[in-house]
C-alpha cells in the first residue's frame, strides 16, 4: 500500500479529530477540524456520522494510529507482531516502539514541526545516534542512545525553526533534551500514560490483529 500523499488535513477530518499531522498550523484557528469538523468530500457536510462498531471500529482506530506515525501497512504488522513477543501489554507495547521510532523521537524533541518533517530530516542525513549517521526513520531508539543533529546540519533553518516554534512544549517526560545543543536521549520506554494525547483505544487494535 502506498504512503497516501494528499492533502493531510483530510485525515483529521476522516477520522474526526485532529491528530496534529502539520505542525505549527495544528495549534491555530487555521486547523481544518476547527474550521471544518465533518467528514472531507462533497457530501460531507449533509452525511450524517454513523456509529461505527466491531470490525469497523478495530479498523479505523488502527488506521489513524498508521496515520498518526505516518507508518505503512507492512511496517505497521511489523511493529506489531515485535510488539506481540515483548513482555507486558502489547497494545501498550505497539504504542511504546512507534514513539520510539527515530522519526517520532526528532518529533518529540521539538526539531521537526511534524512527523512527516522530521521523517525528511532523518532521511535526508542530518542525525546522528550515537555519533553515527542513521538516515532510517523507522530505526528503534533504544533507552541511553544519544541522539542528535549532525554538526554539518546544526545550521539547517528547518531544524532550528522548529526547534525556537516548539520552545514553549516541555520535553516528553521520557526523554532528556538539550534544545540549545540539539540533543538528547529516551530515559526509560514511554509508559503508556506518558504517551500521545490522541485518544487511542490500542485494545482495538489488538483485537483486529488477533483475529
Ligand atoms: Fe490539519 Fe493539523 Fe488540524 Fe489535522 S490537526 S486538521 S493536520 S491542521
Amino acid at each position: 500500500m502506498a504512503r497516501y500523499r494528499g492533502p493531510v488535513c483530510r485525515l483529521c477530518r476522516r477520522e474526526g479529530m485532529k491528530l496534529f499531522l502539520k505542525g505549527e498550523r495544528c495549534h491555530t484557528e487555521k486547523c481544518a477540524i476547527e474550521r471544518r469538523n465533518y467528514v472531507p468530500g462533497q457530501h460531507g457536510k449533509d452525511r450524517k456520522i454513523k456509529k461505527i462498531v466491531g470490525y469497523g471500529l478495530q479498523l479505523r482506530e488502527k488506521q489513524k494510529v498508521r496515520r498518526i506515525y505516518g507508518v505503512l501497512e507492512a511496517q505497521f504488522r511489523n511493529t506489531f507482531a515485535k510488539a506481540v513477543k515483548m513482555k507486558g501489554i502489547t497494545g501498550e507495547n505497539l504504542l511504546a516502539t512507534l514513539e520510539r521510532r527515530l522519526d517520532s523521537v526528532i518529533y518529540r524533541m521539538g526539531l521537526g514541526a511534524s512527523r512527516s518533517q522530521a521523517r525528511q530530516i532523518v532521511r535526508h542525513g542530518h542525525i546522528q545516534v550515537n555519533g553515527r549517521k542513521v538516515n532510517i526513520p523507522s530505526f528503534i531508539v533504544k533507552p541511553g542512545e544519544e541522539i542528535s543533529v549532525r554538526e554539518s546540519s546544526k545550521n539547517h533553518p528547518t531544524i532550528l525553526s522548529s526547534r525556537d516554534a516548539t520552545a514553549h512544549a516541555p520535553a516528553p517526560s521520557w526523554m532528556d533534551v538539550d534544545r540549545e545543543a540539539l540533543k538528547g536521549r529516551i530515559i526509560s520506554t514511554p509508559r503508556r500514560d506518558e504517551l500521545v494525547q490522541i485518544p487511542i483505544n490500542e485494545q482495538l487494535i489488538v483485537e483486529l490483529y488477533s483475529k
